[in-house]
């Protein structure tokens, strides 16, 4: 369906992420995990340079949707970057099906970068759910400066005893001694995660990253139905 949204409120989750958080007249569903279309060439849907695809960063739970996004030099970033508070934007919602479910008992996250954005949606779902999910994040950023929602990941982390997060960085050696400086690999899944296999694996982020991951959670021995994948087309 398509819904009018107004902007409530922008925030930034790293120097060149920030997420922008919408108010919407009626409740809208969708499922953690999944993502929109935001629609600024409305007489054009075709247009792939001013309708992209973002995930959804806030948990169905919330009153109000929000979208995270990389901000870059392109149009749709700057058409984005201009928006104001009570600006309203078309959205195409909801898509995917790459989707958490409450019954899923042990999960986790390979991700990379930007790809934490749905990640935030899932993890938020389940504090606001209660649910005694256990989760581990493996999050591989380049620099430990550019780490989205660290903030937010830490407070969970301490209020939710099932929830273990780790850092990664590769370009540079972290300052902080807890984010681990490598690629996320198996050397850091065996030392950090036990039995991949039997857990539910969601891997969201730019195609090569996900392909990687892939690639690694076979080769641990996981089965294609526990490998859950979702490619931001366009990094
Ligand atoms: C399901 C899904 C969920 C996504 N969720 C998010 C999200 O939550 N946050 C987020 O920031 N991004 C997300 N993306 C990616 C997003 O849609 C944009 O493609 C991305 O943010 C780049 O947009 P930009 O305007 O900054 O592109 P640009 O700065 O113009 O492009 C970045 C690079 O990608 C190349 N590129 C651009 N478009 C395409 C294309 N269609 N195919 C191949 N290469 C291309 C460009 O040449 C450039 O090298 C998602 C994509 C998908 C498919």
């Amino acid at each position: 369906m398509y819904v009018k949204v107004i902007l409530r409120e922008r925030i930034k989750r790293a120097p060149t992420v920030e997420s922008f958080r919408f108010a919407v007249e009626e409740k809208i569903s969708f499922l953690p995990g999944q993502f929109c279309q935001v629609i600024f060439d409305e007489k054009n849907p075709s247009d792939k340079e001013l309708n992209k695809f973002l995930s959804l960063s806030s948990s169905p739970t919330k009153d109000y949707l929000e979208v995270t996004k990389r901000l870059s030099e392109s149009r749709f970033s700057q058409k984005l970057d201009s928006l104001k508070p009570k600006d309203e934007v078309l959205l195409k919602i909801p898509l995917g099906t790459c989707i958490f479910k409450d019954e899923y008992k042990r999960v986790i996250f390979l991700i990379g970068g930007i790809g934490i954005t749905p990640v935030a949606s899932i993890i938020e779902y389940i504090m606001d759910k209660n649910l005694d999910t256990d989760v581990t994040l493996v999050y591989s950023n380049g620099r430990e400066e550019e780490i989205a929602f660290k903030k937010e990941l830490d407070a969970w982390q301490k209020i939710n005893k099932n929830l273990k997060v780790f850092y990664t960085v590769t370009e540079l050696a972290p300052k902080d001694k807890t984010i681990l400086y490598s690629r996320i690999n198996k050397d850091v899944l065996s030392k950090n995660v036990c039995d991949v296999p039997a857990c539910v694996n969601f891997i969201f982020g730019p195609p090569k990253m996900v392909e990687a991951m892939e690639n690694l959670c076979l080769e641990l021995g996981c089965c294609k139905d526990n490998v859950k994948t979702e490619k931001f087309i366009g990094y």
